[in-house]
């Protein structure tokens, strides 16, 4: 059975720290560490519920939720708001439901359009976070976060979030707002992928912009260990009895101010993901890790080129 807002608050403890703090879940000895969206007041799981080709069903979601991963993440893209919807019926309020226009949806009026749609397919009169999905270089942002703002004047959108904007997409969004501000950016962020560690990371810090780190396992937990020659990912899950995948997770998370949102399509996985920030790694593991495992940080030369390509792409009504 899950549990209302209320009814958790009532079965746990809260442990207070000025930057963030801890939930305490008493029923089943977990604990979910919380962060701040933003300067809004709102408290998110630094571990929530991705769900981009997810297909487990309303079962795991909702287990998610009664183990305090209370943050859902979609898009109309996804094909997953449907059953986001059914997951979190007669629970809304105690669920932060995320989900993302398309760039093909860019346009003000198409903005709008695409909100009603996800209102609907998620059933329910509010989205938690609304996010641009990836930039859209043909059609003018101020154009778009217009619609945007609108929305959230409407009292259908809460709050307004990017995905995938990179240093000079988020300053160009954050110019074009008149009213409201972009509270996160949703961002790829694992072991292997650590491009927002050049600068990015830092902006968001001193903006208050949440990093939001999608894909925490590399889509996938094998290929972080591909990248992991000597297994040090497992020998620090060992020492730390907990599992690769949780230390994964974890080294995401235990960058300050950074919510991360696996996805899980089994109940074991969720269980196993909900249960990744009750410790924290130690200097020496995180450099462990940070030495020892080959990434990638892809630098402004070729994120250049990328943002080149695709915006040669969208004039040709591609990658959209
Ligand atoms: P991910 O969370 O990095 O990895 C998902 C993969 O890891 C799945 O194969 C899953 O298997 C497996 N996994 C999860 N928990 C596991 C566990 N405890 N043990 C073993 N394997 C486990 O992948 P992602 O879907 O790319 O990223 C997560 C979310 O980020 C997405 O669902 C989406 O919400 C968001 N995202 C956003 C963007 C964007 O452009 N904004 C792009 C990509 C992703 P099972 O499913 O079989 O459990």
């Amino acid at each position: 059975m899950i549990a209302s807002a209320h009814e958790v608050s009532s079965a746990g403890v809260w442990v207070s720290d000025p930057a963030s703090y801890f939930w305490l879940d008493l029923a089943d000895g977990t604990t979910m560490e919380h962060r701040y969206l933003s300067e809004t007041g709102v408290e998110l799981p630094a571990s929530g519920l991705g769900t981009w080709n997810y297909t487990g069903g309303i079962e795991p979601l909702r287990t998610g939720i009664a183990l305090g991963a209370c943050f859902i993440d979609t898009a109309e893209s996804y094909g997953t708001e449907e059953v986001v919807g059914r997951a979190i019926q007669g629970n809304r309020k105690a669920v932060f439901l995320a989900t993302k226009v398309s760039p093909r949806h860019f346009h003000h009026a198409d903005v709008i359009t695409s909100a009603d749609r996800s209102l609907r397919r998620l059933n329910t009169d509010y989205i938690d976070l609304y996010q641009l999905h990836w930039p859209n270089y043909t059609i003018s942002i101020a154009e778009t976060v217009g619609a945007m703002e609108l929305l959230v004047d409407r009292g259908k959108v809460r709050f307004i979030g990017v995905s995938n904007f990179h240093l000079r997409d988020l300053k160009n969004a954050q110019k074009a707002m008149t009213k409201h501000k972009i509270v996160s950016n949703q961002v790829r962020y694992n072991l292997i992928d650590r491009t927002i560690e050049l600068g990015l990371l830092d902006y968001c810090r001193q903006q208050k912009i949440t990093v939001i780190a999608h894909s925490p396992l590399a889509s996938g937990p094998s290929s972080i260990t591909a990248q992991d020659p000597e297994g040090v990912l497992e020998k620090v899950a060992k020492n730390r009895s907990k599992s690769a995948v949780q230390v994964a997770i974890n080294w995401c998370i235990s960058t300050r101010g950074i919510v991360t949102i696996p996805k899980a399509n089994s109940m074991e996985h969720v269980k196993e993901n909900c249960a990744a920030s009750d410790f924290a790694l130690s200097v020496e593991e995180a450099r462990l890790l940070e030495t020892k495992i080959k990434f990638s940080r892809r630098g402004p030369f070729e994120l250049a080129l990328r943002r080149i390509a695709r915006h040669g792409l969208q004039m040709i009504g591609k990658n959209q």
